[in-house]
């Protein structure tokens, strides 16, 4: 497998077609500097007084306090929620590895000397799908690594310059766990308080990650932890079986809608891989916008799905070269710069982001999800516009509503 020579590898091509991946000849693996949060330490255009001060939020005695929901306890519960993955991200920056972020989790277990027979393929997958429930993970699939996703450099954060983004030879497969937000903080978006949902499923991850790959280590097979870094998670997420890409740049899930985060584990173990699946719930977003409409500075699409060029010229932030929807990174990061806060209207808005503990809700998924056809999605269309606007929960009422 190699790449960067512009042409999909011949075993991927199937699994390409399934998703509806469609690469264009100029596609390009992306640099990891681009990324809009690495920008922002480097790129006078995206960094700024406010830039420096929503990072700065994260420590409490640079939180701002100004209303409901970004009171002292609504940022003291943020910044709370994210400790365990601040920890796994700071303890090696000192040698310019953020990890977690911008750089894998380095791992303190050996592999073990000797290889654990796990049976077939098929038996070492659902080995490994049982291992990570059992650690916390809500989603699992397995799927085959892929280089056209991962960075073709990362930073080292000392001095915000690129290095080379290599993992170690041989590795197979890739594991992508799905790990989902709280409904009710979700519901309290924009908020520092609602910043919990997302640094409760980091520390989540970085713990289950980690967890995991020291297991797959100890079978005596190798294994590379990671969250955010290395590799773009939404194409290995939607190759891995578990969801469909939406407009608002989020995977949409069957579980959860888009109300997920995703971490993997790269391994040279030989595992089962999991199909491409035709969910039926990105054909919503060609007649939805609620979330483009919803969002306060316009960074989403409304049109079509397209290779980047609408919102690629002057921004290096844009994926080049892949057919989909995709936002203004600079406008939407503006915007949570402004508030402190990561903003996430566009998850709490969409039609999928329900209670699915609730009938009623599974009944609405299961029309819009097709099963009753094209004359089911009218109806759930419908049925969604008579449910009008998805308010959003007062902060307060979140802490009111005790346990
Ligand atoms: S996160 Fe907020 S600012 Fe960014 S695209 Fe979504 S709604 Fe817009
Ligand atoms: S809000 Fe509508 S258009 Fe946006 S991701 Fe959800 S279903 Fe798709």
């Amino acid at each position: 497998m190699s790449w960067p020579e512009n042409r999909t590898p011949e075993h991927l091509l199937e699994s390409d077609r399934a998703a509806g991946f469609d690469i264009s000849a100029d596609f390009r693996r992306f640099s990891q500097m681009n990324d809009v949060f690495t920008r922002a330490f480097w790129d006078k255009r995206v960094r700024s007084k406010d830039s420096d001060a929503f990072f700065a939020s994260y420590r409490m005695e640079a939180a701002p306090r100004r209303g409901d929901g970004f009171t002292q306890a609504d940022f003291a519960l943020r910044n709370a929620s994210w400790l365990i993955s601040d920890m796994i991200s700071e303890r090696n920056a000192a040698e310019g590895e953020r990890e977690g972020f911008q750089a894998p989790i380095r791992s303190s277990v050996p592999v073990a000397d000797i290889q654990a027979d796990l049976g077939g393929p098929a038996d070492a997958a659902a080995n490994i799908k049982r291992v990570a429930r059992l650690f916390g993970a809500d989603l699992v699939g397995i799927t085959a690594i892929d280089l056209r996703w991962h960075y073709a450099d990362r930073p080292d954060v000392r001095e915000m310059k690129p290095v080379p983004n290599d993992l170690p030879p041989g590795l197979t497969h890739v594991i992508v766990m799905g790990h989902a937000m709280d409904f009710g903080l979700v519901e309290t978006y924009p908020s520092a308080l609602a910043g919990a949902a997302t640094g409760r499923e980091y520390s989540h991850e970085a713990a289950i990650v980690m967890q995991l790959a020291a297991y797959i280590r100890n079978l005596g097979y190798e294994a590379v932890a990671s969250m955010n870094d290395t590799a773009l998670v939404i194409p290995y997420a939607v190759k891995a079986g578990l969801g469909e890409y939406g407009r608002n740049q989020m995977v949409l899930t069957p579980e959860f809608g888009p109300r997920v985060r995703f971490s993997k584990i790269f391994t040279n173990l030989d595992m089962a891989l999991d199909a491409v699946k035709p969910l039926g719930m990105a054909h919503y977003c060609q007649d939805c916008t609620a979330c483009a409409a919803a969002c306060p500075v316009k960074a989403l699409p409304f049109g079509a799905p397209d290779f980047g060029e609408e919102v690629a010229s002057g921004s290096p932030s844009t994926l080049r070269g892949v057919r989909k929807w995709s936002s203004n990174a600079e406008a939407c990061f503006g915007y949570w710069t402004k508030i402190k806060t990561d903003c996430a209207i566009c998850m709490r808005v969409c039609p999928f982001n329900r209670d699915y503990t609730r009938a009623a809700d599974r009944l609405w998924r299961w029309l819009a999800r097709r099963h009753m056809g094209a004359a089911g999605v009218k109806l759930a269309r419908w049925w969604e516009a008579r449910r009008g606007k998805r308010a959003r929960l007062k902060p307060s009422q979140w802490w009111a509503r005790g346990h």
